[in-house]
């Protein structure tokens, strides 16, 4: 395969380091904060319907493609699949690779841009090849008439840009985020990113994992169609973008980046589903008195940035 790769091994602080620098950072942005080291919950179960148990194994965040083959125009040659970017990030020695995070939808298939929540367990065959054994990836989508849809899609690919955390699935030690009434302005994820870029600085801390919007409303977009008209600032980007306050509870998979390496990352996104017809890219929630997170998270070994764009560019990156 001719696809551009890049892997950057990361020096992984301890959970528990983690965990203490999240509990006394988040107090600055949630009236009620607590984080802790716990086993996994199995995360197949209700609320979270992941496709696998646990975020353990072999760990590492996927950044594919990029904003830049969305914006200005589409480039409709840019379409990956969940089975490529397991054979990419893997350690040779995984049987599992767990795939859950946010990125565009095969619009391919759809007929239609759109956003995905991947959310897929894929084994290695006997030939050495993954394939998908378990797949709750949705997408949601918008028409002219701003009224959307969140459905399943059994399909294994996605278009333009992804990030993902790739783990085994398999029971682990994770962190447990709980949050409670938002004080500060930033956002969920953005409010623990900026807590560890605080402490660890110029060391890149790469998480990812799924969290609830337990309680509250929380503002998302979804991305219509492509537009025909270039989309040259981040002002056209939003104008074009359809945007909504959605319920809870959303679950939502994220990964998020303390810092950038000079990947040319995505430093956080996050999308969500549910079991309400409901769901899209998280922004941050619409209701700071009534919000609560509850969210499970794990340290990433490794960046793995695939098919960066040559060209790149800032916009396009909320
Ligand atoms: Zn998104």
């Amino acid at each position: 395969m001719s696809t551009n790769v890049k892997k950057v091994t990361l020096q992984k602080p301890s959970l528990e380091e983690v965990a203490k620098i999240l509990n006394d950072g988040l107090g600055k942005h949630f009236e009620h904060a607590s984080v802790s080291v716990v086993d996994c919950p199995d995360l197949t179960q209700s609320p979270f319907h992941l496709a696998a148990p646990g975020l353990g194994g072999q760990t590492a965040i996927a950044d594919v493609g990029g904003p830049p083959y969305l914006v200005p125009l589409v480039q409709r040659d840019k379409k990956y699949s969940f089975e490529q970017v397991a054979s990419l990030v893997a350690d040779k020695t995984s049987e599992n690779a767990f795939l859950i995070g946010a990125s565009a939808g095969p619009f391919h298939l759809v007929g239609q841009n759109c956003e995905l929540m991947p959310n897929v367990l894929l084994k290695r065959g006997d030939s050495g090849v993954f394939e998908v054994v378990e797949n709750n990836t949705h997408f949601s989508k918008v028409n002219e008439k701003d009224e959307y849809s969140l459905s399943k899609i059994s399909a294994s690919e996605f278009g333009l840009l992804g990030n993902m955390f790739v783990s085994e699935g398999k029971p682990c030690k994770v962190l447990k985020v709980e949050a409670r009434k938002r004080t500060g302005a930033d956002n969920f994820v953005t409010a623990m990113r900026n807590v560890l870029r605080e402490h660890y600085q110029q060391t890149p801390v790469s998480l990812g994992g799924s969290f609830l919007v337990a309680t509250g409303k929380a503002k998302l977009h979804i991305m219509p169609d492509f537009s025909t008209k270039p989309l040259l600032s981040d002002d056209d980007v939003n104008n074009w973008l359809r945007f909504f306050e959605m319920d809870s509870p959303l679950v939502c998979l994220s990964v998020f980046h303390s810092l950038d390496p000079q990947l040319d990352l995505r430093i956080e996104h996050t999308h969500c589903f549910s079991d309400h017809n409901q769901g899209g890219h998280y922004h941050y929630d619409t209701t700071p008195q009534d919000v609560s997170y509850l969210g499970y998270f794990n340290l990433a070994s490794a960046i793995v940035r695939i098919d960066a764009p040559k060209e790149t560019h800032g916009i396009g990156r909320d």
